[in-house]
């Protein structure tokens, strides 16, 4: 996607072409952004244990020629990943081999996580999912029915968290026949979706999405994840502005990421610029300890510190809660 006016093109694609064309490969992405593989800690072998994957539209986001480029460094395969870092494992939250049987996820009081697909429209490298199999979590239509049949059953459940992978990878169809079976079931109140979605793929926010979501006799809630305000551009800051003024609930989280945003100017940039979206702060993570993340690590002490300049500074409703996952726990844990 050498010249700007392809990349205009490219852009103006829908979704799922602008998906099928993404970055899959360490040259073509460094050829983009005008940067030579042999400068950088590349690692094919990283790689070849998770693929590089990055939509166009994200990629734009970064800045060419910065080989420390905030957003580059949660795509690029390094060989960082294969180092062993103690304590950290291949499923550190303890809860993927329970998800893959049902899809349904029933650790919290009164809400369900439900995962139907584990496929990203970007790899983030820092992805605790990155050591899963993702084949094993492509719920099909049956498997699906048997979850929604779970809710259906247990009236103390009032929301259902579509998470992942991405849910907005389904399509237009099966999303739809997904909330419809959801507005289905009389105790259910909120449907929220964790989608990355908006984010790096803009495009995904299209009229059909916002057709289905409005229809839903549910409440609506979309937190979205965005860690950097790189991330943010006009694109992204459209399909926000659609959601929020089809009265959809907006909230975003973000992983406390080493060399991306592990600093508290870039966290209240990124809080101020989300707010300005119509995007309200929700969590801040602590990164959870997956195999081949351990770079990416900020110590709880630090993040702490973080945390109270980020209080200094912003209003309260612009601080985001910070918070660890810890398996066998009720909820997030709040570190402060
Ligand atoms: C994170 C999570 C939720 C949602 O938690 P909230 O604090 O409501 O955002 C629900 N269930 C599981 C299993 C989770 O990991
Ligand atoms: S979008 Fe979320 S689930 Fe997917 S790779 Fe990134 S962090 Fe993991």
């Amino acid at each position: 996607m050498p010249d700007p006016q392809s990349e205009i093109q490219h852009l103006s694609q829908n979704w799922q072409q602008q998906l099928a064309e993404a970055f899959n490969n360490i040259q073509d992405l460094c050829r983009y952004l005008h940067l030579s593989p042999d400068e950088l800690p590349v690692s094919v072998e990283a790689a070849k244990n998770f693929p590089l994957r990055v939509p166009l539209s994200f990629a734009a986001c970064m800045e060419k020629g910065n080989a420390h480029d905030p957003l580059l460094r949660q795509v690029l395969p390094v060989k960082e990943e294969l180092l062993d870092y103690p304590g950290f494992s291949n499923d550190p939250v303890g809860d993927l081999a329970a998800t893959a049987q049902t899809g349904v996820l029933h650790k919290y009081h009164g809400r369900v996580l439900f995962i139907n697909t584990g496929s990203c429209a970007i790899n983030c490298r820092y992805c605790f999912r990155r050591n899963f199999p993702y084949a094993d979590l492509q719920l099909g239509k049956q498997k699906e029915d048997i979850a929604v049949r779970y809710i259906q059953n247990d009236a103390n459940i009032s929301e259902v968290i579509l998470s992942g992978g991405d849910p907005l990878l389904l399509n237009d169809a099966r999303l739809a026949r997904l909330i419809r079976q959801l507005d289905g079931i009389r105790h259910l109140k909120r449907i929220r979706i964790h989608s990355r979605l908006p984010i790096v793929l803009p495009a995904r926010i299209n009229d059909e999405l916002i057709n289905t979501l409005v229809q839903s006799s549910k409440q609506i809630i979309i937190v979205t994840h965005c860690n950097h305000a790189n991330e943010i551009n006009d694109r992204v800051i459209a399909s926000c502005k659609l959601l929020k003024s089809s009265g959809i609930t907006l909230f975003n989280q973000t992983v406390l990421l080493r060399g991306v945003n592990d600093n508290a100017e870039a966290l209240c940039e990124l809080s101020e610029q989300l707010f300005s979206h119509g995007v309200i702060p929700y969590y801040l993570h602590l990164l959870d300890k997956a195999t081949g993340t351990g770079h990416f690590e900020v110590a709880e002490t630090e993040a702490l510190t973080l945390i109270k300049q980020i209080q200094a500074t912003l209003p309260g409703y612009m601080v985001p809660k910070l918070v660890k996952e810890q398996a066998g726990a009720g909820s997030k844990l709040a570190v402060l």
